[in-house]
């Protein structure tokens, strides 16, 4: 069978340690012998981004901004330890923050779920995809310890010489203090980034803040986001028959808990944060959950939501085989093909997205699959729990009976 050609290249960001391997294990077994994949390659591993002074992760983030679509690799945010590990030259940033700002992206974050391993949470039966907007509030905050008593203060100097000023609180004791931010420009986005992400993906978008009590900062993400509905979205949302929910957090979190699936939380950054974690554990495992970030102008960027998988990166220096699971790096991959092969009109592209996918569903709910879904595992069969190689092998034969 001839080769699936591509027309424009996915810009590829290669990654570090037990994923850096699965990396090149996917792309030899499941994808260059039935594509010939285009792609336009960036090593983002930890030692390439020393080298370059961390150019290397910039220039990656502005390709993907050239061709719209990439498929990243997890990586290495460096911390301390790191840096004598790799005797690197500066503690360089996450590489995911360094395109998040570059894209001024949105992340998607959503299971991957399959027949025999069953939610926490018996009433899901579809994916619920959160939505995290990935900037400001508690993540740029400033705060320090308040000594002793004394009156704390709310201050703005606008550049037009208007003062405003509130007191915060008049303290007769020692306490805590923190202020935090946030720009309508970059709620504008992630607003427009949820409601376009929803069109996409055909699924309902609920918000949910606690603007009760935060009448000012909360209240303005609710408003922006209406306002974004209303001017450029209802429209296309009645006729495709989906819904803009919102609501508050707390209810939210009680209409989750009782809800079936199938929509798109979005979150502002810090319930984001906390959600997503509890959302991937109670859907079964880190190792199944995708991610995408998503900029206003439509562009995209695949990965897997786990980091390096350090601990059998070790095992597998030592020579060990490893049961690490590649499923969503594989996604990673299968969604951006997916989407080179929609901007490209290449409906060969997206018919491998789909069987690669399916292939790698069946492979699991056939039995054989890595160690960490063994653990989860509800089949009338006991689990055949295989290493990386021979769960990718068994793919690539589940895949070859589609093809
Ligand atoms: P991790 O996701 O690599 O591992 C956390 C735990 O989950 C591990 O104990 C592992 O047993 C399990 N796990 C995760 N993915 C798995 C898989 N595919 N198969 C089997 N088990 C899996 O996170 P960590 O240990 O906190 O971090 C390791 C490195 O990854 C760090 O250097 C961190 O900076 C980096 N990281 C990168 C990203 C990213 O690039 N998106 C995200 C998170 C962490």
């Amino acid at each position: 069978m001839a080769k699936i050609q591509m027309r424009t290249p996915l810009v590829e960001m290669d990654g570090d340690e037990m994923t850096r391997i699965l990396w090149k294990d996917i792309k030899d077994i499941l994808l260059t012998p039935y594509i010939d994949l285009k792609t336009e390659y960036y090593d983002l591993g930890l030692p390439e981004r020393d080298r370059t002074g961390d150019q290397v992760t910039v220039d990656a983030a502005e390709a993907t901004k050239k061709y719209g679509v990439a498929v990243k690799c997890a990586t290495i945010t460096p911390n301390a330890q790191r840096m004598e590990e790799y005797q690197l030259h500066e503690m360089w940033k996450s590489p995911n923050g360094t395109i998040r700002a570059i894209l001024d992206g949105t992340v998607f974050r959503a299971p991957i779920m399959v027949k025999g391993i069953s939610p926490v949470v018996k009433n899901w039966k579809k994916p619920i995809t959160i939505a995290r907007h990935a900037y400001g509030d508690v993540y740029k905050s400033t705060e320090y310890r308040v000594p002793g008593p004394g009156r704390a203060e709310l201050v703005f100097h606008g550049e037009d010489g208007q003062e405003l000023c509130q007191t915060i609180y008049d303290f007769e004791c020692a306490g805590v203090l923190q202020g935090q931010y946030n720009k309508d420009s970059s709620i504008y986005s992630f607003a427009r980034a949820c409601f376009q992400y929803a069109v996409d993906t055909r699924q309902d978008l609920w918000f949910a803040t606690k603007d009760t009590i935060s009448k000012k900062y909360d209240h303005t993400f609710k408003d922006i986001f209406q306002e974004v509905y209303e001017k450029e979205y209802q429209e296309r949302f009645e006729t495709m028959g989906l819904t803009y929910f919102y609501t508050l957090i707390d209810d939210a979190v009680a209409r989750v808990i009782r809800s079936e699936g199938g929509y798109i939380w979005a979150c502002k950054n810090y319930d984001g944060d906390v959600m997503s974690d509890m959302v991937s554990t109670a859907f079964g495992s880190l190792a199944m959950m995708t991610s995408v970030l998503v900029s206003p102008d439509g562009k995209y960027e695949y990965e897997a939501a786990h980091g390096t998988v350090t601990r059998h990166y070790y095992k597998y220096l030592k020579g060990e085989s490893t049961s690490t699971n590649p499923v969503a790096t594989i996604f990673a991959w299968t969604g951006a093909l997916r989407k080179r092969g929609e901007l490209d009109c290449l409906v060969e592209l997206r018919e491998f997205a789909d069987q690669l996918e399916a292939a790698t569903l069946a492979t699991i709910e056939g039995g054989t699959m890595t160690k960490d879904l063994a653990g989860l595992w509800e089949g009338e069969t006991p689990a055949n729990a295989v290493d990386s190689r021979a769960f990718l092998e068994a793919i690539k034969a589940e895949l070859d009976k589609r093809r």
